[in-house]
């Protein structure tokens, strides 16, 4: 059987991890896969059609995928899975999918993905954990994958031999119970390794941070969500900064728009950046929003979340607020989001001297930190596996 294999048309940083491990699947079954992305005419005529589709908000391209294969051959089975699917799956249906498929597919979870589909991408990406311990309500890992389960005790077998880093897409790995053993093989393997979903401030300890040290990570992503785990947050960057990490190689996410309100947000950017690491602003949307930034919650309104999108551009670097010393004054100096926020009036009145002593501050930061390149989140500047895909699976035929 030849199995078709198509990454919609939307903007991501990586390649579809479910898509390599069905075809890791389906070539042990002794069938032929092939990846493409968006829609384009592949290399053979195939039996059957997997679409994978990722935020909800995202679904147009996909359904474009599902409409164009289809009309494309009409006998092929299409299935259409991913987390769109797996969150709407009545929506999904609409597409026009002969099936939709909801969660993971078991058979492939544990194989090693497929990654002669994307040669010229050097990172192994790994789930040592599924679920989370926790319940925060903005986020989908509870419903889709439930408690801590498929929890590993080491992930060297799902190391590619060719790659040089391996980026965990765990959700919580400090909440896996053999978060030892796997920091313990990351040590001895030497590899760069990413935590790209963040790491539990509340279970950052001296233990997790001396490990950390002997890992080579060149930053540590963690979360400022509410106000409430404030104290966590501080102490978990005292922690690792004791073992030598720097302040702003820490990122911190920082959720807003759901239930906290503006001054709520500014006070934990101040927090973040006066405790000397990044803040990475987060928007908050609905886990199943199909618009994306439409969504306002109670207590914010459009201007308000408008003025953060204008800060993370103007005053901020790669979408995020690290702590330049010119941004920590002026939040310092402020009494409201507002005052810290409210870029326009003051950006004219102010001053290029003021607006070119930020930038010229930015650009030095952005020297010294320019190892950062591989790892920022909002940057577009990385290595983006659209660009590395095996050409020819591009090319219509
Ligand atoms: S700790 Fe993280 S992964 Fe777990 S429920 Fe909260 S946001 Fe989701």
């Amino acid at each position: 059987m030849r199995c078709l294999l198509v990454q919609p048309d939307y903007y991501t940083r990586y390649p579809p991890l479910g898509l390599l491990k069905l075809s890791s699947y389906y070539k042990s079954q002794a069938h032929a896969t092939e990846l493409v992305r968006g829609c384009v005419v592949p290399s053979w005529k195939p039996d059957r059609i997997h679409v994978t589709s990722l935020f909800s908000w995202a679904w147009r391209p996909v359904w474009r995928a599902v409409r164009y294969f289809k009309a494309l051959y009409p006998d092929a089975e299409l299935w259409l899975g991913g987390i769109y699917a797996s969150l709407l799956p009545d929506h999904a249906r609409l597409s026009g999918a002969d099936n939709v498929w909801v969660g993971l597919f078991p058979e492939a979870e544990d194989l090693m993905p497929d990654y002669d589909l994307v040669p010229e991408w050097d990172g192994s990406i790994i789930f040592a954990s599924r679920g989370c311990i926790r319940q925060c309500g903005f986020c989908a890992v509870p419903k889709l994958e439930g408690k801590p389960n498929r929890l590993k005790h080491g992930v060297r077998d799902l190391i590619y031999p060719k790659h040089t880093k391996v980026i965990f897409f765990d959700n919580n790995i400090l909440g896996n119970v053999n978060w030892r053993a796997v920091f313990d093989e990351l040590i001895e393997l030497g590899l760069k390794v990413d935590f790209n979903q963040g790491l539990d401030a509340r279970l950052m300890t001296d233990e997790v941070a001396e490990k950390i040290s002997k890992i080579k990570m060149p930053v540590v992503r963690l979360a400022y969500d509410s106000i409430g785990i404030g104290p966590y947050v501080e102490k978990a960057i005292k922690h690792l900064t004791d073992y030598g990490m720097r302040k702003r190689d820490i990122i911190i996410y920082t959720l807003y728009n759901y239930a906290d309100d503006p001054e709520d947000f500014f006070h934990r950017v101040r927090d973040i950046l006066n405790w000397g690491a990044t803040s990475y602003p987060m928007r908050y949307e609905p886990l199943c929003s199909l618009e994306k930034s439409r969504y306002v919650a109670p207590k914010w309104d459009c201007q308000r979340l408008e003025r953060v999108m204008d800060a993370r551009r103007v005053i901020g670097y790669a979408g995020s607020f690290p702590p330049y010393k010119a941004l920590v004054e002026k939040l310092n100096r402020a009494n409201s989001f507002d005052e810290a926020f409210n870029l326009r009036p003051k950006m004219k009145k102010v001053s290029k001297l003021q607006r070119g002593s930020l930038m010229e501050m930015a650009r030095q930061d952005r020297v010294v930190g320019s190892r950062k390149k591989y790892y920022f989140p909002a940057g577009r500047r990385y290595l983006d596996w659209r660009e590395v895909l095996r050409p020819q699976a591009l090319i219509a035929k």
